[in-house]
């Protein structure tokens, strides 16, 4: 097993499109290797989910958290399902230490290859949605801070002080 180190905001490889994964090589040493140290890295650092980028592999196999349980995703695609939005205050292991209010769709399709290959076809809706939206959002370059409502950005210790910025900002009913 191996804990890898965590890209930090600023490093370019967080900007990259990673690179799919052939189908035929999701069941080689390198990726199943891959997958193993991001799990342990994941489960080291007690993320919600982690992609290839952030562990300066530069291609598209990320691990989300669905119901708790961690699945990992090869080169996956999202379909927006819907006109509904959910607003989530999101972190990630590759901003340390800060949260901000992200908007985005509360109900997805989702189609990626499993870590055997197998093919995967699932609707999520709600915080499974937002993760693996996060998630999958790495391996286009594109980080939460990106997305965020930037008058929410807080430091995770203010956030825990404070709470939500959502009702100071916008008022008690969470209109913007
Ligand atoms: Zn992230």
């Amino acid at each position: 097993m191996a804990i890898l180190k965590v890209a930090q905001i600023g490093h370019p490889i967080l900007r990259r499109v990673a690179d799919p994964i052939p189908v035929e090589a999701i069941g080689t040493p390198a990726v199943q290797q891959l997958i193993q140290d991001m799990r342990d890295t994941l489960e080291e650092y007690d993320g919600a989910g982690l992609a290839a980028p952030q562990v300066h592999a530069s291609v598209r196999v990320v691990i989300t958290e669905v119901n708790d349980e961690p699945i990992v995703l090869i080169n996956p695609v999202i379909t927006p399902i819907g006109d509904d939005y959910c607003r989530t205050y999101e972190g990630c292991l590759s901003v340390k230490n800060m949260r901000a209010a992200v908007e985005r769709p509360a109900e997805i399709r989702l189609q990626a290859y499993g870590e055997d290959g197998g093919v995967i076809d699932m609707e999520l809706e709600d915080f499974n949605a937002v993760v693996t939206q996060h998630e999958c959002d790495h391996l286009d370059g594109i980080l939460y801070v990106d997305r965020m409502d930037p008058r929410t950005l807080a430091f995770l210790e203010e956030y825990r002080r404070w709470g939500p910025m959502d009702d100071f900002l916008y008022g008690e009913e969470g209109e913007e």
